[in-house]
């Protein structure tokens, strides 16, 4: 009897897998996406979701077991080792996301030269651009070096060909939604492309130990166009971020089987391409110019303390429900800290509009930033400017006692490199410190700097 042949489709626009033929998606609604995938391609699936080894695997002491030791080489770029956990690993796979023209492919570019100017071969493959536009390039960035090797090219079989050259340590793809296999039938960039050639990517970093970045381009919903896959596949995903309007771009670690992802990275984009931003904290904020509306706190980025700008606009309005709306602060814990204005401080804000803006891009993920959010709301509010030389930091509870944060005296010692010399905070620091410290354990106190 003849062995019954498994039969299974995949949707090209989400990954979503079923053995039956559907004209339309049922996972993501696409019309029409759904392919049949070969045996082969089935098996890449099964190797690539299954998390749990194959072979007898038994428990060990603790004890007996001996810490793995990452072997990392620098990149010769501060910012991209730091957020990499200490360097570029030998055999790793590194996926940098990120929107279409935030520079991802010159910060790629830049990393290759620096790898290449310590000897090492560096194969940077677009389909892209032509050889001659990437030259051009590396031109502006300094980055026209030895052992720096172009290959413009789509067809991944021409890719692996090129490995035969040369000994190469680091392979560069520009971009995984260009790049095909002649051996599968569908589309660049479709799921099962992508998933293919990740995996036979993965097999070349992994078994001649060769660090592969891959740039993956975002789609306007913000996540790596094509599928999710890629993210689960890959050693270590990164994102670049940063609007084109602003030169300031932040590359952050979004998964890392090798270190912490709490690291952000941050890169100048200069008219003779990226550069790390070395005097980091002066780009946040505007020392210059006080005017209401502006407050200026410390936020811990990983173990890197920030001054940043928090900006509010408070505007009266007469439609029944005023708006309320963040850029890089969470909504739902802004409308807390209005509910809070209202009942402790009675700021009638129920008639009045509410933004939130934070400068250079940065998200506020920690609640350190609350006070001086509520600091700028009420300048704006009062229209009364505060001074540049006071930062706000602490968290505000909801019955409105100022809660302790973090990592004060890193905080403060910032500040302090900064000119900032005064700081109203929840508690006396340990370590001491230029700055003049007040301290304020309840919101309505807050009214007194007014
Ligand atoms: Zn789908």
């Amino acid at each position: 009897m003849a062995k019954k042949k498994n039969v299974l489709f995949e949707c090209q626009h989400c990954g979503f897998t079923t053995p039956k033929w559907m004209g339309k998606c049922t996972n993501c609604g696409g019309w029409d996406s759904l392919v049949e995938l070969s045996e082969q391609q089935q098996e890449v699936i099964k190797l690539t979701s299954t998390s749990s080894p194959s072979g007898n695997n038994k428990a060990k002491e603790i004890t007996q077991i001996v810490e793995e030791h990452t072997e990392r080489f620098s990149s010769d770029d501060a910012e991209l080792d730091m957020v990499l956990g200490g360097g570029v690993v030998p055999g790793s796979l590194v996926l940098i996301g990120g929107s279409p023209g935030v520079g991802k492919s010159t910060l790629l570019l830049k990393i290759g030269s620096n790898l290449a100017k310590q000897n090492r071969n560096v194969l940077y493959v677009s389909g892209e651009e032509s050889e001659g536009q990437i030259k051009l390039r590396a031109n502006r960035l300094g980055a026209n070096v030895d052992n720096l090797y172009l290959l413009a090219e789509i067809r991944l079989e021409q890719v692996l060909g090129e490995l035969h050259e040369r000994a190469y340590e680091c392979i560069i793809i520009d971009s995984i939604q260009t790049l095909y296999s002649e051996t599968i039938a569908s589309a660049p960039g479709s799921v099962t492309q992508v998933r293919q050639i990740t995996f036979d990517l993965m097999r070349i970093a992994k078994e001649r130990r060769i660090a592969i970045f891959i740039i993956g381009h975002i789609t306007k919903e913000g996540s790596i166009a094509g599928p999710r896959v890629l993210e689960h596949m890959v050693d270590v995903v990164l994102y670049f971020e940063g609007d084109s309007g602003h030169e300031l771009r932040i590359l952050r670690g979004f998964k890392n089987r090798f270190g912490p992802t709490s690291e952000i990275g941050v890169f100048e984009m200069r008219s003779d391409g990226l550069v790390s931003a070395k005097d980091l904290s002066s780009r946040f904020f505007n020392r210059t110019k006080s005017q209401s509306g502006s407050a200026l706190t410390v936020i811990m980025e990983g173990t890197r303390p920030i001054v940043l700008e928090v900006q509010a606009l408070v505007s009266d309005t007469h439609a029944p429900n005023p708006k309320r709306q963040a850029t890089g602060f969470e909504n739902n814990r802004l409308n807390m800290l209005l509910a809070l204005l209202e009942r402790k401080l009675e700021i009638p804000l129920n008639s009045y509009d509410v933004f939130i803006n934070i400068t250079g891009g940065i998200k506020i993920t920690e609640t350190s930033a609350d006070l001086a959010i509520l600091a700028a709301i009420i300048s704006s509010f009062r229209n009364r400017a505060i001074s540049k030389e006071t930062v706000f930091i602490g968290e505000v509870s909801l019955v409105g006692d100022i809660r302790e944060v973090y990592q004060l005296d890193q905080r403060l010692k910032e500040a302090a490199s900064q000119q900032i010399t005064k700081a109203l905070i929840p508690k006396k620091p340990i370590e001491k410190t230029a700055i003049k410290c007040y301290e304020i354990d309840e919101v309505s106190k807050l009214l007194e700097w007014f």
